[in-house]
């Protein structure tokens, strides 16, 4: 199986790329905060819980989000691999998804980061915020906390793969083709490692 995490701050273009990634490689992409709006529509307990936290910009809590990617790795057992959006985004989410996937006999291949500087962030959010209907991209204050939360817990799961030689760094501005162009020849080369 081909398992990359795409990683970068909120804003950084994960949800575009994965989308069309997942077109050229033929892999399952598994967005939490997909799913996690998907249980606020449905207005289930869990969503109702997820909401308040994710209006504040803040963190759902690990054993939440570990129990949603465990049914969902169970669910694509016979995938050609899966492109990980939005996790793990804490250290325990990166262990329990490599106990998780070494359960199946598998592996992250690599954690592809794309870089984005915070000034284009903030205003590609903002600008986002003017469509896409999600509370959490038309307050400057939650968006600004959501990347400060992103450098104090998410930015170590960089640490924790690149420890075991796994980091990619990928520039993420530029035209979304362009940065396709660039993300395309790193999920190659990965490719070709598995
Ligand atoms: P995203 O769509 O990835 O930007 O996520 C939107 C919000 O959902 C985040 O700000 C968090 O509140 C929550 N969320 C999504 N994925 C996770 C995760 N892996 N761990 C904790 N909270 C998450």
């Amino acid at each position: 199986m081909l398992n990359i995490i795409l990683f970068g701050p909120p804003g950084s273009g994960k949800g575009t790329q994965a989308s069309k990634l997942k077109e050229e490689f033929n892999l399952i992409h598994i967005s939490t905060g997909d799913l996690l709006r998907g249980e606020i529509s449905k207005e289930t307990p869990l969503g109702l819980e997820a909401k308040s936290l994710m209006d504040k910009g803040l963190l759902v809590p690990d054993e939440v989000i570990i129990g949603m990617i465990s049914s969902q790795i169970d669910a694509h057992e016979d995938a050609n691999g899966i492109i990980c959006d939005g996790f793990p985004r804490t250290t325990a989410q990166a262990e329990a998804l490599d106990k998780l996937l070494e359960i199946k006999s598998t592996k992250v291949a690599g954690l592809v980061e794309l870089v984005v500087g915070d000034e284009e962030l903030t205003s590609r959010l903002l600008e986002r915020g003017k469509t896409s209907g999600r509370s959490d991209d038309q307050d400057i204050a939650t968006i600004q906390r959501r990347i400060q939360v992103y450098k104090n817990d998410t930015a170590p799961v960089a640490d924790h793969y690149r420890t075991k030689g796994k980091y990619i760094a990928v520039e993420g501005e530029g035209t979304i083709d362009e940065i396709f162009d660039r993300l395309s020849k790193v999920f190659q080369s990965l490719d070709e490692e598995v």
